[in-house]
């Protein structure tokens, strides 16, 4: 490559950050120092969706970068732009994932409506502007599906602050919010005699993420805030057993119908409560020890405390709610249905290869690695699916968490031993097994901690991703 055309690339990259709007965006001339939370319904069934405002507050100081406005990543099922009504120039994007659009591949949305409550937050405008809500179609591409203006003078418009006067405190705190990343930590089923054991479990899981890379070399980018949510007893909602009970932030087991599957419906209650301290991310420590988490983009990322397994559940848990990693196993089951393969997925931790030559993460890839990479994956399926026989007999015959937590131990023995044995473990190729498909999608390591529990360990192709997120608000 002669200097010339390295000069030509170089200029016509600084256009493209110019053109996107990055660098152009004046942050004071649209936004105030404050953050507008919009709610809305969320509604509708397997086929259509609808939305309905709910209200505009005002959730706190704004904590995001007020230099990256525009979301260059582009991950989710879901986005969103604010626009200047008057020329349609975009002044704030983000994407992110929806209890909705995971409850729509449910198998009740094929003969039920439902309806969740949302929230998106961005800078409070100081005019009218432009949201304009748009979903990926059959073939990934985001179509509008909402739009509407908003006034921050209208009559829905609450530009009070709210006092929740609920105890805050900052486990980490790096620097002012605009320039790092913000994370809240809420707790559910704490009773106030539980508030100490709370703090300690706040402490550890939130080392457990610290010490996994590439938060471990990034740890000065974040700030951590925690708020104290105390419940009336101990414990939150496990309907699967019959063990019912009501908390402050709604967390429940039994999602969709997975036992496993911990998440909170109500939204209101959730964000309220996070609203105490500057945010962009969430996380929700759950005081149970039944194994169970949920993680989704730009929502929350939950997990039970008290699990043998917790630390590998947060941290994998927040993979998901960071940077839209998709789950990269395809043996235990799932409460969504399979999505159709011939389209590439837009995560970028799995693929369909639908071109080998050009694979997704090439430039993480050496050139003697063959693509499709083999590896021993009759073995390890035979393997996995007897262990996962075993975990729906455990749940089946309701026996103490304490035999799960055994099974995990001895099928994580196994496994490590399997996989430390096989040929490209440790390179990065195209693994065949990802994303709930045994077939069809390729994930870029034999391991990762989207894949299994052995090891405390994203792939590269994963952390890579996270680094991106990282960048996007602190750089
Ligand atoms: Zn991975």
């Amino acid at each position: 490559m002669t200097n010339y055309t390295k000069t030509t690339i170089c200029l016509i990259f600084l256009f493209a950050l110019t053109f996107n709007g990055q660098a152009q965006i004046d942050y004071n001339k649209w936004f105030t120092g404050n953050t507008m939370r919009l709610d809305y319904f969320h509604s509708g069934d397997a086929s259509q969706e609808h939305f309905a405002l709910d209200r505009a507050l005002n959730d706190g100081l704004w904590s995001g970068s007020q230099t990256q406005l525009i979301d260059h990543l582009r991950y989710g099922l879901y986005f969103y732009e604010i626009s200047d009504p008057k020329t349609g120039s975009v002044i704030y994007s983000r994407g992110f994932a929806s209890i909705f659009g995971e409850w729509q591949s449910t198998p009740e949305a094929e003969t039920e409506w439902g309806t969740f409550h949302e929230s998106l937050r961005f800078p409070w405008p100081k005019a009218e502007i432009k949201l304009t809500l748009f979903k990926r179609d059959g073939k990934n591409i985001f179509q509008p599906v909402w739009t509407r203006d908003i006034d921050p003078n209208a009559i829905y418009s609450n530009p009070s602050v709210y006092n929740n006067g609920l105890k805050t405190w900052a486990y980490m705190n790096n620097g002012p919010s605009s320039q790092k990343v913000d994370i809240v930590v809420l707790g559910d089923g704490y009773s106030s005699s539980q508030m100490e054991k709370y703090r300690r479990d706040v402490k550890r899981l939130t080392e457990e993420l610290f010490n996994t890379e590439p938060f471990k070399s990034r740890r000065n980018d974040f700030n951590v805030w925690v708020v104290e949510t105390p419940s009336a007893s101990d414990g939150v909602n496990k309907p699967h057993p019959a063990e019912f009970n009501r908390t402050p932030l709604s967390m429940s087991y039994g999602a969709f119908d997975s036992e496993r599957y911990l998440l909170g419906f109500d939204n209101r209650a959730i964000r309220d409560a996070a609203s105490a301290v500057p945010y962009e991310f969430m996380f929700i420590i759950v005081n149970e020890r039944t194994y169970g988490g949920g993680g989704i983009y730009n929502l929350y990322a939950t997990c039970a405390a008290d699990n043998k397994f917790a630390d590998y559940v947060f941290v994998h848990e927040f993979g998901h709610h960071f940077a839209a990693l998709a789950d990269e196993y395809y043996t235990s089951a799932v409460s969504y249905e399979a999505p159709d393969i011939s389209i590439e997925p837009w995560e970028a931790n799995i693929t369909a290869l639908k071109d080998p030559n050009n694979l997704k993460w090439k430039n993480l890839t050496a050139s003697t690695t063959p693509i499709p990479t083999p590896w021993d994956k009759e073995a390890f399926d035979n393997f996995s699916y007897q262990i996962q026989t075993e975990r729906k007999q455990i749940r089946a015959d309701k026996k103490p968490e304490r035999v799960m937590e055994e099974l995990f131990e001895r099928e994580r023995t196994h496994e490590k031993e399997m996989i430390s044995k096989m040929k490209y473990t440790g390179k990065v190729g195209a693994f065949e097994g990802a994303g709930y498909q045994p077939k069809g999608l390729y994930r870029a390591e034999t391991d990762c901690i989207m894949f299994t529990r052995n090891r405390q360990v994203f792939c590269r192709v994963c952390q890579h991703t996270i680094e991106e997120v990282i960048n996007q608000y602190t750089k």
